[in-house]
Formats: C-alpha cells, sequence, structure tokens
C-alpha cells in the first residue's frame, strides 16, 4: 500500500461498513504512537470520530456548499512540521458538481499535511473532476468479524481489564441482533480451533479457553432481543471477564 500512501488526495472504493473500518484502522495506525494499538486514547478518539485532526463530513441527501466552505476555512492554513489533517468525505458520490468544483482548487494543491479521503461504493457516481485528481484504491469487503475486530478485542485476546474502553466502542457503533449472532458464531468458531490446539499441545489455558466455549454456547441459546443488543454484549463481557479469571 506504500506507494500511494502519501499522495494526499485519495479515493477509496468498497461498501460503507468496510471504508468505515478501513478508514479508522489507517488513521491509528498513522497517527497512533503505537501503530494502531486500537486502545489508547488517540486510537480510541479515532474511532468514535472525535480526533481534532481528523473531521469526517457526512452528506444528507447531498453535501452542502456550506459543508464544503467549513473544510475549505480548515485547511486554509499552513501546519506546523509535526501536524496533520485529515479531511474524510463518506458517501462522496453526494458531491454535487457545484460542491466538487467549489473543492477543487483545495485538493489540487494542499499545504503539506492535509490529507483529503474520498469514500465511496459508486465511484462512477463521483463528479469526474474529483475522481481525476484521487489515487484510487478498491478495497474487498470485510467480514463482520473484521468491521467489529476492535470491539471483539477482549474476547480474542481473554484481557478484559478495559471495560470502559469497551462500552463507549460500544456505544459509538450501531451494532444489531443479526450481526451479534454472527459474530458470536465467529467468535465460537475462533475458540473451538484453538481449544483443539491447546488440547494437543497440552497447554495450561486450555480450560480456560473451555470456560469462554461454555459462555459463548449459553449465549448463542439466548441471542439478544430486539433493540437488545448493546445489553447483550456488555453482558457478554461481564460474563467472560469472570468467567475467564484465572
Ligand atoms: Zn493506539
Amino acid at each position: 500500500m506504500t506507494h500511494y500512501i502519501q499522495h494526499p488526495t485519495q479515493l477509496w472504493v468498497s461498501d460503507q461498513a468496510t471504508l468505515e473500518a478501513k478508514m479508522i484502522a489507517y488513521l491509528q495506525k498513522k497517527l497512533c504512537s503505537n501503530h494502531g494499538c486500537t486502545i489508547c486514547i488517540t486510537c480510541t478518539q479515532i474511532s468514535s470520530k472525535d480526533h481534532p485532526w481528523v473531521i469526517w463530513t457526512t452528506p444528507e441527501r447531498s453535501y452542502t456548499l456550506e459543508q464544503i466552505d467549513e473544510i475549505i476555512a480548515q485547511s486554509a492554513f499552513q501546519l506546523d512540521d509535526h501536524e496533520q489533517r485529515f479531511f474524510i468525505l463518506p458517501q462522496a458520490e453526494r458531491l454535487t458538481e457545484q460542491c466538487s468544483n467549489r473543492l477543487l482548487k483545495t485538493i489540487e494543491e494542499p499545504f503539506p499535511g492535509y490529507n483529503f479521503f474520498f469514500l465511496t461504493s459508486r465511484s462512477q457516481a463521483l463528479p469526474i473532476t474529483i475522481q481525476s485528481r484521487c489515487v484510487v484504491t478498491r478495497l474487498k469487503a470485510t467480514t463482520n468479524f473484521e468491521i467489529y475486530k476492535e470491539l471483539l478485542q477482549p474476547f480474542l485476546s481473554l484481557q478484559f481489564s478495559h471495560p470502559v474502553n469497551f462500552i463507549k466502542q460500544l456505544e459509538n457503533l450501531d451494532i444489531k441482533e443479526q450481526e451479534t449472532k454472527e459474530l458470536l458464531d465467529d467468535l465460537y468458531e475462533h475458540w473451538a480451533d484453538k481449544l483443539k490446539e491447546a488440547i494437543k499441545n497440552q497447554d495450561p489455558h486450555a480450560h480456560v479457553i473451555e470456560k469462554l466455549i461454555i459462555i459463548l454456547q449459553n449465549a448463542l441459546h439466548n441471542p439478544p432481543m430486539t433493540g437488545g443488543a448493546k445489553i447483550f454484549w456488555k453482558n457478554l463481557y461481564i460474563h467472560a471477564h469472570h468467567g475467564t479469571k484465572i
């Protein structure tokens, strides 16, 4: 991915969920001093979209000229050497001709440190003036398991020491019952494989994995009810935390 990474104007093409997940992971890698640890203050700010250097602009039916003017104003001054700014424009196909024309000068010759990311699932619907100034990258669609990797981290690492972080992440996600069930299946399969391995290698942690698997089985038998996905995950976190204590 290195050849285009320095280009200040990029167009990423994929489905919305993939784009958002990859964008967040990219920014975390870029700005976290720990190469995207996902749990530090920088990483959590990025995933909850309130990092001061990352400006997300989301369109309603289409982008408005006011939104574009805001971006232009925010990128009009020179940055200090260590500073960077990332302007993210999801659903970029909702940029009108008028909006993209007004934005052109800004993205053509930005001051060093400014970056513009246009995200879209339909690059053909994007004004050609924008397309022609971007390095285009098509991203492979990610699975739910990848999209929610950060949320699942405690269940994958069995580190349940940051409940506040977990709840914060959860609040920022739009996770539903169906995705929850799929993620439980994925987690179950992941740990069922690990358990086989652990038993084969006479790993002393096998019994901890076994406990987690029982918790996951219980959860699969009692999936969340409509509107209950977030409570469900909080409870699962608590059960898994207590159940896997050594
Ligand atoms: Zn970090």
